[in-house]
């Protein structure tokens, strides 16, 4: 069966408002000839969001399974780093983690838990998913989905922080901009090194409680959670589809094929179950 599962899977993003803590890249200067207004809504920037701010998001979403199978996750931190809380890491330690690459002797040769064997991190270990970021475009005529592209707009957003004194009129004390992306629709690629059932299993387990969660304060994405911005709708994107399938999802003029529902029937019946038990398989033997 995981033959079937190629190395490239993708999945579906979709939120009101992103603004992320590192800062999106955007392309800008090539858009504005030099002419740029920040509050142009005419202004069609594209840019990228990075990978690093997705990557934690869905690993944090994968580690609650882990959790929720009674396994250990990988601590995504090094067990021997200088941490400015070391009582916090200590509690994490109590509360369904294990020291970061604790569960392998030699990661060259062992490949530890589920959630080190995916992400990697430490003795030049790369890990077998890559996240990549995500490029994002406003003409939605413009984005290739099956080259984990999205359409997005880019905001630069002004935040005043104003006196609190009558007598100042709300005068600002401080001025911060802020890049967001607003609208975002599209997919995430992930690409595996290497497929294995659990894995599969893990991302559409990890998915589905990140969607079952977008809204508590945890699980949201990027930096700017109480204000609404990074609530995620999110879905794992059929493994079973093929490119022109996939296209098909972000036509809005089309619905599915009858091929795409059988193919959406074997995958709830015959693959996902599988590549659950898998998972489970895997985090019972431990860590
Ligand atoms: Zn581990």
């Amino acid at each position: 069966m995981i033959e079937d599962i190629g190395k490239d899977v993708f999945v579906r993003i979709q939120t009101d408002l992103l603004v992320v803590g590192d800062s999106i890249m955007t392309d800008r200067h090539h858009a504005s000839n030099g002419n740029y207004e920040d509050d142009d809504p005419q202004n069609q920037i594209g840019g990228i969001i990075p990978a690093f701010p997705l990557s934690g998001w869905l690993r944090h979403g994968m580690e609650e399974v882990v959790h929720e199978y009674d396994g250990t996750a990988c601590h995504p931190g090094e067990a021997n780093a200088n941490f400015m809380k070391e009582d916090v890491y200590e509690r994490d330690l109590d509360d369904g983690y294990h020291e970061k690459g604790a569960c392998t002797d030699n990661p060259k040769e062992d490949n530890g838990c589920v959630v080190f064997d995916l992400f990697g991190g430490f003795g030049g270990v790369p890990g077998k998913v890559m996240r990549r970021p995500i490029k994002f475009n406003p003409v939605r005529s413009s984005v290739d989905y099956t080259r984990g592209q999205a359409e997005g707009h880019y905001r630069r957003l002004n935040r005043n922080i104003v006196s609190r004194n009558a007598d100042d009129n709300r005068e600002p004390l401080r001025n911060a901009e802020v890049d967001a992306v607003a609208n975002l629709d599209g997919c995430w690629h992930l690409s595996f090194r290497e497929v294995k059932p659990e894995f599969v299993g893990l991302l559409a387990e990890g998915i589905d409680f990140l969607d079952g969660h977008k809204t508590d304060f945890m699980h949201q994405l990027g930096g700017a959670r109480n204000f609404g911005a990074g609530i995620v709708d999110c879905h794992l994107i059929n493994p079973l589809y093929n490119e022109r399938e996939l296209k098909r999802v972000f036509d809005r003029g089309k619905g599915n094929t009858n091929k795409m529902d059988e193919k959406d029937d074997q995958w709830a019946e015959e693959y996902r179950p599988a590549f659950v038990e898998a998972l489970e398989d895997r985090i019972a033997e431990g860590p």
